[in-house]
């Protein structure tokens, strides 16, 4: 797969690496995320005649923000980060935030350094979509939202561990890999609300199903059988 795919007007997935267990995307000419520091030249190919202005994260972690400041410098466009995700960005230190051994691991994947042109907050623009802060995965985690088609970004505030697009099967991170797991389900409580008709994760295919989504979520709240 080394395509953009379309799934919507002007929303596009990109392989961030194999199949789609890492995603970037394209809405309009913004590509969010961009997998890990190796990624960049798999997603760039993807991009062959694309016009893209800017690169935005839904989250500074070694595994979405690995080729960000390669592809910055490559397409020359600017960087745009969740406003609490930008320092660490900047700084190179994009910590999962779970714990020592889990950084170190994190570590071996060295996301490089670079600068933040905008730090973005909830209500921003981005793409033609709107930014909805969802901190909990990471202190800075943002998801894009597009009223008009109900179409949601969603980062990793949940992922999709299916091996095909038809049989989802939607799962909390580990809460190790979390910076805060109670804060990512409100997180995620609220983008429930949404009810979008399109939710493209970080990890896994896309899921068309809205029930599906408001129904694993609500598993990961009240995880008790009969809750
Ligand atoms: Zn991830």
């Amino acid at each position: 797969m080394r395509t953009r795919e379309r799934l919507a007007d002007e929303l596009y997935v990109l392989p961030a690496g194999p199949g789609r267990l890492m995603n970037s995307y394209l809405i309009a000419d913004t590509v969010v995320d961009s997998g890990l520091r190796w990624s960049g030249r798999l997603i760039a190919r993807a991009l062959r005649g694309a016009t893209v202005r800017a690169h935005a994260l839904t989250h500074a972690h070694f595994d979405h923000a690995g080729s960000a400041g390669w592809l910055c410098r490559e397409l020359e466009v600017p960087l745009l980060v969740g406003a609490a995700d930008a320092d660490a960005m900047e700084s190179g230190r994009v910590d999962s935030h779970g714990g020592a051994a889990i950084n170190a691991l994190t570590r071996l994947f060295p996301t490089r350094p670079h600068p933040v042109e905008r730090r973005l907050k909830e209500g921003d623009l981005v793409g033609g979509f709107e930014v909805l802060d969802v901190p909990g995965h990471s202190p800075g985690a943002v998801a894009y939202w597009r009223a008009a088609d109900r179409v949601l970004l969603c980062g990793d505030t949940i992922t999709n561990l299916a091996g095909s697009a038809r049989r989802p099967r939607l799962m909390a991170v580990p809460g190790f890999l979390d910076h805060d797991t109670p804060m990512n389900r409100r997180s995620l409580a609220k983008l429930t609300d949404l009810r979008p008709s399109l939710v493209c994760f970080g990890h896994g295919p896309p899921v068309t199903d809205p029930g599906l989504f408001t129904d694993a979520v609500l598993r990961l709240a009240d995880p008790s059988p009969g809750g």
